[in-house]
């Protein structure tokens, strides 16, 4: 089991499918946040607050628009058999869309080539891709290994996310230790249990505690 890859030839290029990154206003976005403030009590012309609005528009506008998921590069490399790939420590910020409050969510992808290898950078670009928007974990762990599946063209691919939700830890039932871990085994990581245990293994290995 590994993940090193050295002096690899990029052989196809294949782009991100899928939603156009939204148009941003951001001076309307600026101005709905200084009503908001407003509605909360606030003065968005006190001295502390003054440039908040734009700020906090401007971050819409980043968080929205993740750059470099343009495309993802695959390597050939023919001499690879039945050697499990995972990239781990892959963590990414996302907003829950049911509170619009942030969620962290570490993300574990497994895979077994078959010619070609990934390039490994673009796994946390298109982990990046899909939790800049509002999301779901649930969601988020089916889009980035539909996305990987696509991408190196065949179903055996693994992604497990362990997230933790600040709608959790900081609202409702304030539980600061839970966390939620979601796992999409495909191909042969959902017929070969020892695949799956072994990519399992290694997952929550890079998790750690709790
Ligand atoms: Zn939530």
């Amino acid at each position: 089991m590994t993940s090193t890859v050295t002096a690899l030839a990029p052989s196809t290029a294949v782009p991100t499918p899928g939603r156009p990154a939204p148009h941003i206003d951001t001076g309307k976005v600026a101005d709905l946040i200084g009503r908001l403030l407003i509605e909360l009590g606030e003065d968005p012309t006190r001295e502390g607050l003054t440039g908040t609005p734009d700020r906090v528009a401007a971050w819409w506008s980043d968080f929205l628009s993740p750059a470099g998921a343009a495309s993802a590069t695959c390597f050939s490399e023919s001499r690879l058999s039945d050697q499990l790939v995972v990239v781990g420590g892959l963590s990414v910020w996302s907003l829950c869309e049911h509170h619009m409050i942030p969620m962290n969510l570490q993300v574990t992808a497994g895979y077994l080539p078959e010619g070609e290898v990934m390039g490994l950078s673009k796994f946390g670009r298109i982990a990046q891709h899909f939790a800049g928007r509002l999301q779901v974990q649930e969601r988020f762990t089916r889009q980035v290994a539909e996305r990987l599946t696509d991408v190196i063209g065949h179903e055996d691919v693994a992604v497990a996310v362990r997230g933790l939700h600040l709608c959790m830890s900081m609202r409702g039932v304030r539980m600061e230790e839970a966390r939620t871990t979601t796992v999409h085994a495909g191909g042969r990581f959902s017929t070969d249990s020892i695949l799956s245990q072994q990519f399992l293994t290694v997952a929550t290995a890079q998790w750690g505690a709790p």
